[in-house]
């Protein structure tokens, strides 16, 4: 059977499924994790990666390695250049998450706006009680244009989901989609002058980097809404609670963070931030799902040579 590494502890039903058809090493279960790794590293030709960082040190490890099949749409831990050049194919696990995702995004609108969080707090407080209503929240979905950074699949489940709030909805991306009526905005910069509530679904890494910052929260305005759902690493945090501190913009919803699960005193502070520790897709179900793609991927390609949803960078069948 060929080897699989797990380096971290993934889903029961990746653990179980794949270990029927692959001797799998889960060096977490191990007491000597490091040597665990470095009596099969050569033997290895599959990884199951949930939250593994891989660069080119990492791959130098594993000389037979032929696929790595990634627990997450988002691949941006992976460098899947390096894997490329290696012919190592990176696989992810796109739409299965899509509607969960989409769901938490406008859940995070709704609270933001509306001061959901604050509001239960006042509650449990006793303070309805004790001091009367909650204040009347600035805020409101009426009215507001949306801009999406990265229109792709979940930001077009988050659009349809915002156009029957009566959201306006325009967008970023690398490129005008075709076939996509909604305005298109070729800068973030241009996008947040546009719109007072952004909505970030945007991969990470270093492309995308720091690309909301401070100018494009002063575009936004003292009425914008910062909405992220994507990766922590698209919004310069620092410049983030700035805004929110000065009242540059109204109020901001994060699920992820720069530096997960680290998020920032300063942030947890505020009284105008919805902050959840990233479980967009954090559902039984969708995890599930989740699961069963990693292991479909891997069998795929072990036993038909093709995997079933592999990254762009790595678009090749068996050799
Ligand atoms: P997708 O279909 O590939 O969509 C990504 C979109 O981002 C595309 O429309 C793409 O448009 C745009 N994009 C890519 N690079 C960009 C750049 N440099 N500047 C501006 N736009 C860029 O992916 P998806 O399935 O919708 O997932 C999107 C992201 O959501 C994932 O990468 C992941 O980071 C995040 N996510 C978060 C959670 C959570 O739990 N919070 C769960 C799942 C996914 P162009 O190609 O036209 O640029």
């Amino acid at each position: 059977m060929p080897d699989i590494l797990m380096p971290k502890p993934m889903q029961p039903l990746v653990e179980r499924e794949l270990s029927e058809k692959f001797t799998v090493h889960q060096p977490f279960k191990s007491e000597d994790p490091e040597g665990m790794i470095a009596s099969v590293k050569d033997d290895i030709v599959g990884i199951a990666a949930g939250g593994v960082d891989v660069d080119d040190a990492y791959l130098d490890q594993f000389p037979n390695l032929k696929i790595i099949a990634n627990f997450g749409v988002g691949y941006d831990s992976i460098d899947a250049n390096a894997c490329e050049k290696r012919g190592v194919i990176v696989t992810n696990t796109p739409d299965v998450l899509t509607e969960d995702v989409a769901d938490i995004a406008m859940a995070l609108l709704l609270s933001t706006t509306r001061e959901l969080s604050a509001a239960e707090r006042w509650l449990r407080a006793g303070n309805w009680e004790a001091k009367g209503s909650f204040p009347l929240t600035r805020g409101s979905l009426r009215g507001r244009i949306m801009g999406i950074v990265g229109l792709g699949r979940i930001g077009k489940a988050i659009a349809h989901r915002a156009e029957a709030f009566g959201l306006t909805i325009c967008y970023h991306g690398r490129s005008k989609q075709d076939g996509v009526a909604y305005p298109y905005y070729p800068s973030v910069m241009a996008l947040a002058e546009a719109c007072d509530t952004l909505m970030l679904v945007a991969p990470g890494g270093e492309e995308t980097k720091h690309m909301v910052g401070e100018s494009v929260f002063e575009a936004l305005g003292p009425e914008g809404i910062v909405i992220n759902i994507g990766r922590g690493t698209v919004i310069d945090e620092a410049a983030l609670i700035k805004a929110l501190q000065d009242g540059t913009i109204l109020g901001a919803g994060l699920d992820v963070f720069e530096e997960e699960p680290h998020v920032p005193e300063a942030l947890r502070k505020l009284e105008n931030t919805v902050l959840l520790p990233h479980v967009g897709s954090a559902s039984q179900f969708t995890r599930n799902a989740m699961a069963q793609l990693v292991v479909d991927n891997l069998v795929g390609w072990f036993e038909k040579g093709h995997p079933v949803t592999p990254v762009a960078e790595t678009p090749f069948p068996a050799k």
